[in-house]
């Protein structure tokens, strides 16, 4: 049965977030001979118009409330409320990133509606959708069908291919109705300066407790650079004050499945794999055999991580 599909595009530091592309290709299946429209938020939002319409979306509403010109959960809330019911949407898809685990969730609650976050899987099987999500910190994977109603769910980051798929949108203003504001955001200071998201990163070297101390992520980092990637780290590594908790990956901190995840002096406890067990390809360098890592390994590097790295940096500055 058609669909009629809407997918919430983020945008993040003036650039649109790969997980919306990625729910604009998985909604172009969803729909079903339905529709699949997008929606831009913010002052200057219809300059991203032409790059959504790349993967398919027969409209585009743009709202370009100067309240939404940064996300805040109240703005945020009341304009996606208001749309959802203007285009009666039966499936809401988001990015599974702190704005869509904090829209999703408040909306679908306000609406009445169902919503699985955190899905790695999303398939059209006999008219129906089913939804596939991680459960007991990756252990097993649970499946959901909803039979009646609207529903909202959230895509893991680089979990679903995408797809190119010109549509010429139509483009259309709403204008929300946004009041009683209990916040607004003055400035954002951001801590890291890295120009890759860690969440998107297509190649993530990670550093663990084994790194030693602030100055032992100066060879990762170096790695990273040379890789086009980004530096993740275990909680073991933050807690004891090697780097920003913003970097931490597993259970209570940031899910990744990058192309490639190089962990190094991490031992693999289930809290961290919780966060990177679904990368395609999984390197461990850890100096003990025993160390659960190389269990999901798919190459693995028994030796002195502070060895071990720089020889690896030096041989892709030679590709
Ligand atoms: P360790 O377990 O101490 O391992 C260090 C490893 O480095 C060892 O395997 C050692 O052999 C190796 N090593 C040492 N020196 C070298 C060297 N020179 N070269 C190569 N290898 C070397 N953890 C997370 O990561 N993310 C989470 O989100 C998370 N959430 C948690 C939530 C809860 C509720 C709890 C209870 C725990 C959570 N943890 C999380 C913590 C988790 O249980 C582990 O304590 C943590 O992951 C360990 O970090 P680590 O692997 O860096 O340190």
């Amino acid at each position: 049965m058609s669909k009629k599909v809407l997918v919430f595009i983020e945008n993040k530091g003036g650039k649109l977030r790969n997980v919306s592309f990625e729910a604009l290709t998985v909604a172009n299946e969803l729909a079903d001979g339905g529709e699949v429209n997008a929606v831009l938020f913010g002052p200057g939002a219809t300059e991203f118009v032409q790059e959504v319409s790349q993967y398919g979306s027969n409209k585009v509403y743009v709202l370009e409330h100067e309240s939404l010109a940064t996300y805040t959960t109240d703005a945020y809330t009341q304009a996606l409320c208001q749309l959802i019911e203007e285009v009666e949407a039966e499936v809401i898809l988001l990015g599974h990133t702190a704005v869509g685990k904090d829209v999703a969730p408040r909306v679908a609650a306000r609406l009445g509606a169902g919503l699985v976050s955190d899905c790695t899987g999303v398939e059209l099987e006999d008219g129906e959708i089913v939804f596939t999500r991680p459960i007991y910190a990756g252990k097993a994977f649970q499946k959901k069908v909803f039979s009646q109603g609207k529903v909202f769910a959230t895509l893991r980051p680089n979990n679903f291919e995408l797809k190119e798929n010109l549509v010429q949108a139509e483009v259309i203003p709403f204008q929300p109705v946004i009041k009683d504001l209990r916040t607004i955001v003055k400035e954002i200071v951001r801590k890291t300066a890295s120009g890759v998201d860690l969440s998107e990163a297509k190649i993530i070297v990670s550093g663990g407790r084994g790194v030693k101390s602030k100055d032992g992520f100066k060879p990762l980092q170096e790695l990273s650079e040379v890789l086009g990637g980004a530096v993740g780290a275990s909680r073991g590594a933050c807690d004891a004050e090697f780097c920003d908790y913003a970097l931490q990956i597993g259970q209570t901190g940031k899910v990744v499945t990058p192309d490639l995840y190089i962990a190094c002096g991490i031992s693999g406890a289930i809290q961290h794999l919780a966060g990177m067990s679904n990368s395609k390809v999984i390197v461990a360098i850890n100096k003990d055999p025993e160390a659960p890592i190389f269990q999901i390994a798919d190459y693995g590097i028994v030796g002195d991580l502070f060895e071990v790295v720089p020889l690896i940096t030096e041989e892709f500055k030679k590709v």
